[in-house]
């Protein structure tokens, strides 16, 4: 049996119609587009290409876009101060701080310093701490994009489903086990440590549901897939000039009913959902 590709991009176009209609009911509550300003510190070849893409998705859905380009030597205390300054700033609908960030500055500390109600990575300690209540607006959009395409497999009931998540990150791996366990998955969460200890294969060979956010070319092997499971690949890596997952895809392919294809899953998704929480941010600064 061959899986069924899970595909981002026609997921993303579907949130995409509903992210158009929603930006002009903005534009003409609010006598102007919703907007998103994204801060870049120095310059990064993978920031540019995220910040051209944020560009080109904004401007096709009806939201604004400015991009605030902060010199390599500004100070920490300076960047705070621009966040501060955008924070009051009406037109702003939210904020997307681009990373990595020079080494000098502190980026979980500076995330703190946006408002909560601009925070459209959902960077923020308070909307991580959302997502525990099950009350999140605005989610962090790889988290969420796994949630979608989860969604997107028809008659799928995630209810008792148990899943398996392999690492652990902060914008990945653990905001996506609470939005599972808000679903009541029962979830598990692997890292460093259960490789470490070699017991990585016995959690995946379990997994009903097995998301892979490691960034490590061919860490799950095809052949540890459980029969009939769902794999959302979320690594990115470059091997001898392809993109490629963590995942060996033509082997877990052969055993999954669903899998994400590198490149194509879950990256065309990430996107729109910032879009998305652009929209949810400029709503709820509406009803404040
Ligand atoms: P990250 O912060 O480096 O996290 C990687 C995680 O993998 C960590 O929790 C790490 O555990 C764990 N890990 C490392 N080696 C392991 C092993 N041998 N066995 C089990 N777990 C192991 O990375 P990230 O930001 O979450 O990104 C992960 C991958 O997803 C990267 O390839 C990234 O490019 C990609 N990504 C894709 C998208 C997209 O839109 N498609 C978006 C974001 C990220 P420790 O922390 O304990 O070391």
């Amino acid at each position: 049996m061959s899986a069924q590709l899970l595909e981002g991009k026609s997921v993303a176009l579907k949130i995409k119609e509903h992210i158009r209609l929603d930006a002009e009911a903005l534009r003409q509550k609010l006598g102007r587009a919703p907007k998103l300003v994204s801060i870049q510190v120095g310059e990064n070849p993978g920031s540019e290409v995220y910040i051209k893409s944020q560009e080109k998705n904004a401007k096709d859905l009806g939201i604004e876009f400015d991009l605030k380009k902060f010199d390599a030597a500004t100070t920490q205390d300076e960047l705070i101060k621009g966040i501060e300054r955008l924070n009051c700033d009406k037109t702003a609908s939210g904020i997307i701080l681009q990373m990595p960030l020079p080494q000098h500055i502190d980026g979980k500390l500076i995330s703190r310093y946006i408002s909560p109600e601009k925070d459209v990575e959902a960077v923020h300690p308070q909307n991580m701490g959302e997502i525990v209540f099950g009350k999140a607006r605005i989610l962090p959009c790889t988290a969420a994009s796994c949630m979608e395409l989860l969604n997107s497999i028809q008659g799928l009931e995630l209810y008792g489903k148990e899943a398996v998540i392999v690492g652990h990150s902060e914008i990945v791996g653990k905001p996506l086990a609470l939005l599972l366990l808000n679903k009541f998955v029962t979830t598990t969460i692997c890292h460093i440590a259960t490789g470490q200890r070699g017991t990585l294969p016995e959690f995946v060979k379990k997994a009903e549901i097995l998301i892979v956010a490691v960034g490590k070319a061919g860490i799950v092997k095809g052949d540890w897939i459980k029969e009939g499971a769902i794999v959302i690949d979320v690594g990115i890596n470059r091997v001898e000039g392809k993109i490629v997952g963590d995942v060996e895809f033509d082997k877990a392919k052969e055993k999954a009913s669903h899998i994400t294809p590198v490149p194509g899953g879950v990256g065309p998704l990430t996107v729109a959902i910032l879009m998305r929480n652009v929209i949810e941010a400029a709503k709820s600064q509406l009803l404040s």
